[in-house]
């Protein structure tokens, strides 16, 4: 077996080396890294020497933050987790919404209630229905499905923010 590679000090990307672990990922040792951020973590040598992990995750956030999220979303990017805008889907419904329940509106050609929901940066298409109740129960159902788990993702993501809840 070869002697174990020495990369105490060594810098790789915003990751430095402090010290081996006895953990193995495949005949890779992983090492203890220190992040330019403060976190501390875990990377196999392979990866490091192929240059595959370089943070401790947080430049890929921060390329995320800053060029997947919307440009004109810049400002309250710290709403935005996984695109999807946490005020939008706390807010009460607009103005100009048509039946008081966000993600619900009257389609004139259709002549039907139409029910969607945006999800990371994605509108999904719910259901239609004569009944208005019918497609607002659909929402409300995506809703609980949907927005409960991202939700809980987000609030633990970022403490500090008050827990809100949903307008009913
Ligand atoms: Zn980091």
């Amino acid at each position: 077996m070869n002697k174990p590679l020495d990369l105490r000090g060594k810098r790789f990307g915003r990751l430095v080396a402090l010290e081996p672990t006895n953990r193995r990922s495949g005949t890779y040792v992983v090492w203890r890294c220190q992040c330019d951020c403060g976190n501390i973590t875990y990377a196999a040598v392979g990866n490091l020497k192929r240059g595959n992990v370089t943070s401790c995750g947080c430049r890929r956030r921060e390329i995320v933050r800053t060029q997947v999220w919307p440009a004109g979303h810049a400002a309250c990017s710290r709403n935005y987790l996984d695109g999807t805008c946490v005020t939008t889907l706390l807010q009460a419904p607009g103005a100009r919404n048509t039946s008081g329940t966000v993600g619900v509106k009257w389609h004139k050609c259709k002549k039907k209630w139409i029910a969607d929901i945006q999800f990371k940066g994605k509108r999904y298409y719910l259901g239609s229905s004569e009944n208005k109740e019918t497609a607002i129960a659909l929402r409300k159902e995506a809703e609980q499905r949907i927005h409960g788990d991202f939700l809980s993702l987000y609030y633990s993501e970022h403490p500090d923010i008050r827990r809100r809840q949903p307008p009913d």
